[in-house]
This record gives structure tokens, C-alpha cells and sequence, in this order.
């Protein structure tokens, strides 16, 4: 058993590195990676902590991302054994917040870099990670901060693989070779308030905005394509300034947030929006912030990597896929157009008692540096 990669993942686990706290989480990966020659920076913008290491020149980029970062415990008493107290049940299934998401998968890739580089001193191209500690909350300090400082230094990468816990029930039986759009709608609408027992002295906005709110909900934005399903849509919040049960409000906020894929652009999105609500004789203040922009891995050359050494490890034939929220990978976008994310099983992250099976660590490490064995030597 190559317990090594329990053992760093436990040792990662039990730094309660909330998002975007890193807590010393970098350090020890620092501290391993310097070990086997790497050149390590730091970027520490406000409270978030950054890290690039690489290791080699010539040839391709192969480059690793991930986030040291996890969301909060919660409730303590609903851990079996604590959020950041690793817990190996059995020597078979490890515990803990960040176990799957994705401290596991970090230790996969310290340790298939250690066993790389001990097998191939001397292999050809760059080998790289790049970590950050604001992942799981704003993300306005991390990857898309230093992705513009590598660019700027002409620091282009070949191939990326993200660490995120793509697989759903076996390790590997699903990869992200692109992921959705995000963006997010806040509108007001003005009324006139009133005593609700006298109608016509009123302009209320909850009334207003039913129908309009029903003629979003069903609006087909898309039919989808082979690399995406449809965009749709989720009203995230309604809230009035009602005074009290018999006055009518005379302001209504809502929230809203879509989804797209690469079938639509947030301009076309935001001019249909604002077709719905300004077409209608009010008072209606529009605002959007668009949070990720959609993208899609159309080579194929990183892909038949990774799907290969799955196949090879796990005797599975993995599926393509898009789905889930945002990622970092969004970001790498930038600096390549080939990404895969391949991590851990998704089924307890962001949960009460996450936890990750000890074979699947030391397989991903496995698969990590079998695409290592690919892609450099
Ligand atoms: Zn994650």
C-alpha cells in the first residue's frame, strides 16, 4: 500500500484551512516539491495564498491546479469524527473535510510528482502545479490573478489537468472537458404602496412581476448541443419592502442566476432580459455580473491521454462531460485550450462526514502519474 498519500492528505486535512485561509497547507507542499527540484514561488495577494511550482524547460507544459482551500466544517456534532480531524476508518476510507474535495487529490499529485521525478530525473518538457487557498469563496485573489501574472510573463501551458472531483461512482468514470457559464441577474422594481382594502391607489410589484416572473422560468433559452445541456435558469431570491400583512410593498428585489453554455452569449442573455422587463411600462433598475464565461476542450490530444490511462488503471471507458458549477479551470482557459478535470468521487464534497476510499488515492496517483509517463518522457 503507498500509504504515503494517506499520510500527506491527512496531514493536509487537519490545517482548517477555510476558504481562502491556507493556514500553512502550501507550505508543506513547498516543503515537498523543493525536495525534488522544484522552483517555487509564492504570491500572497490579501488574505489569499498562491503557489507556482515548476520543474524542467524545454518541450510541453504539463500543469497541475488545485485549491488548498475547503468549505467551513459546520455543525461539529454532526462530524463522526470532526471535520479536521482525519480519520482513516480501517485503514480503507479516510475522513475529513477536504478529503475529496480536493486535499486528496493534491496529495495524488505531490506523490505521483515525487515518484515521476525519482523515475525521470531527466524527463523533457515542464512540469508544474499551481494552488491556491480562494477556490470555495470569492476567488477574486486566486487563479484568475495569477493566470494573468503567468501570462504576462509569457508562461503559456501545454495541457492542464484540474484536480476537482469530477468522478461520480468509480474513479474516473467521468471527466470535465469544459464547463457552463454563470451569470447573475439583480433587479428592483419601483411601485407605489398603499392599504391593500384600496387596489386602486396601488402599483404593487409582486403583481407586476408574476407573469414576468413565470415568462423567465419558462423561456428556452437553448436546445442544448452534443457538449452541453440547455441553459436554464434559477430565481435565487424574491424580497419586498412590505411594512406590514395590509400595506403593499413599494419595491421588489429579486435574484436570479443562468447557467449557459457555449450556444449563447451573455450579451445576447442580457438584451433578451432586459426585453422582458423594460418592454413592460416601470420602474425597473437592471444590473448583472457575468461570473464565468463558458469553455470547451475541442482537442482531443489530452483527452485520449487521460481516458487511456483510465482505461489502462481502472478498466473503465470514462464519459465527456461538462456539467456541475464553475471551476478554476475557467481561468487556465487563458493559458491553454487543453484541460481536463480528473479528481476524486463528488458524492460527499462540501457534506458532512466527506470522505474519500484509501484506493482511490493511491489510484489517482497512479493515473496522475501515468499521464505524467505520457505527456514528458
Ligand atoms: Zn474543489
Amino acid at each position: 500500500m503507498n500509504s504515503s498519500v494517506v499520510n500527506l492528505a491527512m496531514q493536509l486535512i487537519k490545517i482548517p484551512s477555510v476558504s481562502p485561509l491556507d493556514l500553512g497547507c502550501q507550505k508543506i507542499i513547498y516543503k515537498r516539491l523543493k525536495n525534488i527540484g522544484f522552483k517555487i514561488y509564492f504570491f500572497n495577494i490579501n488574505n489569499t495564498k498562491n503557489i507556482f511550482a515548476y520543474r524542467g524547460s524545454e518541450g510541453k507544459h504539463l500543469n497541475f491546479l488545485g485549491h488548498t482551500d475547503v468549505v467551513p466544517g459546520g455543525d461539529e456534532k454532526k462530524w463522526k469524527y470532526g471535520a479536521f480531524n482525519p480519520f482513516l476508518f480501517k485503514n480503507k476510507i479516510l475522513f475529513g473535510r477536504g478529503a475529496s474535495d480536493m486535499k486528496g487529490a493534491i496529495a495524488s499529485m505531490i506523490i505521483a510528482a515525487e515518484n515521476f521525478v525519482t523515475k525521470n530525473n531527466s524527463y523533457k518538457g515542464k512540469l508544474s502545479f499551481l494552488f491556491t487557498s480562494d477556490e470555495e469563496s470569492s476567488g477574486i485573489d486566486g487563479i484568475v490573478k495569477v493566470v494573468d501574472l503567468l501570462k504576462k510573463k509569457k508562461q503559456y501551458i501545454d495541457y492542464c489537468i484540474v484536480g476537482e472531483p469530477s468522478s461520480e461512482k468509480i474513479l474516473g468514470d467521468v471527466i470535465k472537458i469544459g464547463r457552463r457559464g454563470s451569470i447573475t441577474f439583480n433587479i428592483k422594481i419601483k411601485g407605489i404602496s398603499g392599504h391593500v382594502a384600496y387596489p386602486k391607489y396601488l402599483k404593487n410589484p409582486i403583481h407586476i412581476i408574476i407573469p414576468l416572473l413565470n415568462k423567465l422560468i419558462n423561456y428556452q433559452w437553448d436546445n442544448g448541443n452534443k457538449d452541453f445541456i440547455p441553459t436554464s435558469l434559477q430565481i435565487t431570491n424574491i424580497f419586498s419592502n412590505s411594512l406590514s400583512g395590509n400595506v403593499s410593498p413599494d419595491e421588489l428585489s429579486f435574484q436570479f442566476n443562468i447557467r449557459f453554455s457555449n450556444i449563447i452569449q451573455p450579451k445576447k442573455i442580457v438584451l433578451l432580459v432586459n426585453k422582458i422587463f423594460n418592454n413592460n411600462l416601470f420602474d425597473c433598475e437592471i444590473n448583472w455580473k457575468v461570473f464565468a464565461l463558458p469553455f470547451l476542450n475541442k482537442k482531443f490530444e489530452l483527452i485520449n491521454v487521460v481516458s487511456s490511462s483510465i482505461k489502462k488503471f481502472n478498466s473503465i471507458d470514462t464519459k465527456l462531460s461538462t456539467s456541475g458549477g464553475t471551476s478554476d479551470g475557467r481561468f487556465l482557459n487563458l493559458l491553454t485550450d487543453q484541460i481536463v478535470e480528473l479528481g476524486l468521487i463528488n458524492k460527499t464534497i462540501h457534506k458532512y462526514n466527506e470522505c474519500v476510499k484509501v484506493s482511490d488515492l493511491e489510484l489517482l496517483s497512479f493515473l496522475y502519474e501515468d499521464i505524467m509517463n505520457k505527456l514528458l518522457v
